[in-house]
């Protein structure tokens, strides 16, 4: 591949936290300031325009088209990543542990947050497990206990279909895929490293994992497609 030719597929950028510290974030990667944030959405902005790589809501897509999403359910989403990201334009999705609105964690959402954060034009709200266990340290019937649970008590507060998912940690494999399905998934984001074609499972979509420190060309590697020798580990 030459330089200055991007990958083609789908782009889905995995994101946490703005401005809250993400629990087990050891490395420093993933609690990201408000500038950092706003530094990625202008550079992704460049990119887009650049590129032609439309921003489009998380689905299961084959054109080159970038998706933005957070995990886990930050109060920020509500406070900085929604204003931020709505004034631009650029839809997102947040994919939500239920347990944590009511975890009294004040770096998480609350029930009545993420009521009003799914009021936000361009947000689109997914689950990420009901208490966010790696899914495959469960039996398929626990599993699919946490999956169904994650789905209806998000449901339950907000009233609309929830369809889509991130897998707590990445973990997935063919068991807590074929739950996931079946409890009424179409679409889920694994952590594997990719972009996405027509070939990708929808319920296993790879994500560009992208890190508070990255600078302007290290964000436009990973979104470009050069990165992507990463998604080859095994
Ligand atoms: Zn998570």
């Amino acid at each position: 591949m030459l330089p200055g030719s991007p990958v083609a597929g789908q782009r889905v950028l995995m994101y946490h936290a703005v401005g809250n510290r993400v629990d087990g974030d050891v490395h420093n990667i993933y609690t990201m300031s408000r500038a950092d944030f706003l530094r990625h959405i202008e550079t992704l902005q460049a990119i887009s325009t650049q590129h032609h790589m439309p921003f489009a809501p998380f689905r299961h897509a084959n054109s080159s088209e970038i998706a933005v999403t957070f995990d886990d359910g930050y109060a920020d989403a509500l406070s900085t990543v929604g204003p931020e990201l709505s004034k631009r334009g650029i839809p997102f999705h947040v994919f939500v542990t239920p347990s944590k609105l009511t975890s009294g964690d004040r770096r998480y959402l609350s029930t009545a947050e993420l009521r009003e954060l799914a009021t936000i034009p361009g947000a689109t709200i997914g689950a990420h497990g009901a208490t966010h266990q790696s899914l495959t340290s469960l039996s398929e019937v626990d599993a699919q206990t946490d999956l169904l649970a994650s789905k209806q008590q998000l449901e339950d507060i907000l009233q609309q279909p929830i369809t889509t998912m991130s897998y707590p940690y990445g973990h997935v494999n063919q068991q807590v895929r074929l739950a996931a399905q079946r409890v009424g998934f179409t679409v889920a984001a694994c952590s594997k490293w990719g972009v996405n074609n027509s070939d990708t499972d929808p319920l296993l979509l790879n994500r560009l994992d992208m890190w508070a420190g990255d600078s302007a060309r290290t964000i436009e590697n990973k979104v470009l497609g050069y990165w992507n020798f990463l998604g080859r580990r095994t």
